[in-house]
């Protein structure tokens, strides 16, 4: 096949622009081979657009798509060994299941498209359901069948965009569950657009977040989580709160002093960015505690808002400032916090990100800073 080739896909200076507007910025990244990856970013930020260069559906505007040594830029769709599953299943509805599956490897020729089929199909746990008709089969079902066509002639990529969006929730959370499963099952490259951050973080191994056309950070889901590398992505990524702070000097044993609104906290010295004076201090509301004693940093507030969300409860604890900060506490049977009471924050030194304030503020900062 000539765009196939075995190996990590490369995204070398690759952009895309219809007209005047670009859509994707040159972007390099390195997929490794087997791995599960998302793109992960808000509606209109160019993850379909990188999809759909790599599947061959989008001339590139500059830049080359490698996988392994082979540069597959300008091979057509169907001569590059990848495959994509789409949100619509798109399957064909006068034919069996069985027959969806091995439609394409027929059309080659393939001797074994029979059994590749069976197999692709038990893969997904419907090996069972071969004969049937994909109107007989529920959307989740009908999903997996894409997937195992999509499988079964063993692409070097699989690309998946949004193959979720038209679950309900709770089958969108086992399907999850089921393809990182598959994924590690078949040990082939995964490539998972999603705006949706805790699917990217359930399933992919990396993660690229990407913001108006560009990369904005690339890094495990806990990486990503725990040292966002910008406002935008501490937003995107589950809540945070981001507190306008100074640094104010070395406190010693690897920390340093920040003043916020006045009170002298401690930050951990090897998260400050060298010479940052300004900044944003990051603290997530399940890193919070409330009541004195559970550490060494604390600011008092006024409870506003208390939301028992089943696991835990969620409160909006609004600061002298005019702040509201989030703090998410498990109910573990320990008493919880009343509307309208005093209570302290505390956190420990080292559970904090640092962000340069200087850098452009969004509207997530906007929302959450006071
Ligand atoms: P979504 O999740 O909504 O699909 P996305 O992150 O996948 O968003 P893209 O579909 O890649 O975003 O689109 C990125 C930008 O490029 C959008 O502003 C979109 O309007 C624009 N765009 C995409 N395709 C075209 C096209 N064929 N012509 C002109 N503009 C386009």
């Amino acid at each position: 096949m000539a765009g196939h080739g075995t190996g990590d896909l490369n995204l070398v200076g690759l952009s895309k622009s219809f007209a005047e507007f670009t859509a994707v910025h040159p972007m390099d990244l390195t997929i490794p081979q087997g791995s599960f990856f998302a793109l992960l970013g808000p509606s209109g930020c160019g993850k379909t657009t990188t999809l759909r260069m790599v599947a061959g559906l989008e001339q590139p505007t500059s830049g080359q798509i490698l996988i392994g040594d082979t540069d597959i830029t300008n091979t057509r769709p169907h001569q590059r060994n990848v495959n994509t599953v789409f949100q619509s299943y798109a399957l064909f509805p006068h034919m069996s299941v069985e027959d969806n599956v091995q439609f394409g490897l027929r059309r080659r020729g393939d001797k074994d498209a029979k059994r590749k089929a069976q197999e692709a199909l038990e893969l997904v746990e419907l090996g069972h359901a071969g004969k049937k008709r994909p109107n007989q089969l529920s959307g989740g079902m009908q999903q997996r069948v894409a997937l195992a066509r999509a499988l079964v002639n063993r692409p070097d990529v699989l690309l998946l965009d949004e193959p979720l969006g038209a679950l309900d929730l709770k089958l969108r959370r086992q399907m999850q569950i089921e393809l990182k499963r598959i994924q590690q099952e078949v040990g082939l490259t995964f490539i998972h657009v999603t705006h949706d951050q805790e699917e990217a973080m359930t399933m992919a191994d990396s993660i690229a977040v990407m913001n108006a056309g560009r990369m904005e950070q690339l890094g495990d889901p806990a990486t990503l989580y725990e040292h966002p590398a910008s406002t935008f992505v501490a937003n995107f990524l589950g809540q945070s709160n981001l507190l306008t702070a100074r640094i104010t000097g070395s406190a010693g044993d690897g920390l340093m002093t920040a003043d916020v609104h006045g009170h002298d906290v401690l930050v951990q010295a090897d998260k400050v960015p060298d010479g940052l004076v300004d900044v944003w201090l990051g603290v997530r509301p399940e890193k919070l505690a409330l009541g004195p004693g559970s550490g060494r940093n604390q600011l008092r507030g006024t409870v506003t808002d208390a939301s028992f969300t089943g696991v835990a409860t969620q409160y909006l604890v609004r600061m002298p400032w005019g702040m509201d900060v989030m703090v998410v506490q498990q109910n573990d049977g320990s008493a919880r916090a009343r509307l309208g009471e005093d209570v302290t924050l505390a956190w420990d030194p080292g559970h904090e990100f640092v962000l340069d304030s200087a850098q452009a503020e969004d509207a997530g900062v906007e929302r959450v800073v006071v």
